[in-house]
């Protein structure tokens, strides 16, 4: 991968981005409002552009910390098996918790990552993802945040990539194969 010449349509601006984080922020700031340190945890790599734009409009005291997933790409359809690659560095018994994900596709990895983060009997956990793609289901997670929500297109972009390019592009875009 890349196998074949592609081009990048823009889905969303980085305009539309921003201001779809002011709201969020805002309404992140009330959930939270009173914690002594919220921390915030990313999901790497693809959430490394939308958490540092997330925390910067968050008018809260912010630790950030960072967790990486595999990807089940080589497990089979019906295991969807997740594995936590690295562990978080802060300890989150206790604290409130505010988990960061680019896209909710079929939902595995946040299922799993929240049951994983909740038996470190955090004192509150709530899980935000910029982008949704609903019709792509098979477990039934729902965020507390999302940004977009989206149809089943591959998309790059603000973070997120393929085969890891693309992910400095400041908007979000989708990805047409010249065939296509
Ligand atoms: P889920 O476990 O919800 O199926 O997987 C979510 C993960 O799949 C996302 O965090 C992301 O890494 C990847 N993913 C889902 N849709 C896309 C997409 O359109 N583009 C890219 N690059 N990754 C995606
Ligand atoms: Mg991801
Ligand atoms: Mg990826």
């Amino acid at each position: 991968m890349p196998q074949r010449p592609y081009a990048i349509d823009q889905l969303i601006s980085a305009k539309a981005i921003a201001a779809r984080i002011e709201d969020l922020a805002r309404e992140i700031a009330a959930e939270f409002a009173g914690t002594d340190k919220l921390v915030v945890v990313g999901l790497l790599r693809g959430s490394f552009v939308f958490i540092a734009d997330l925390v910067r409009e968050i008018d809260l005291p912010v630790e950030v910390d960072f967790l990486e997933a595999s990807s089940y790409g080589d497990a089979t359809e019906s295991s969807r098996e997740v594995r936590i690659l690295k562990d978080l560095r802060a300890a989150i018994e206790g604290r409130d918790v505010l988990l960061v994900e680019d896209i909710v596709d079929t939902g595995h990895t946040l299922n799993h990552v929240t049951r994983y983060l909740l038996t470190r009997k955090p004192h509150r956990l709530k899980t935000i993802a910029l982008l949704d793609k609903p019709s792509r289901r098979e477990v039934d997670f729902k965020a507390d945040w999302i940004g977009f929500s989206i149809p089943d297109e591959f998309v790059v972009g603000y973070g997120i990539d393929f085969a890891q390019r693309n992910r400095n592009l400041p908007y979000i875009g989708k990805v047409r194969f010249s065939e296509d």
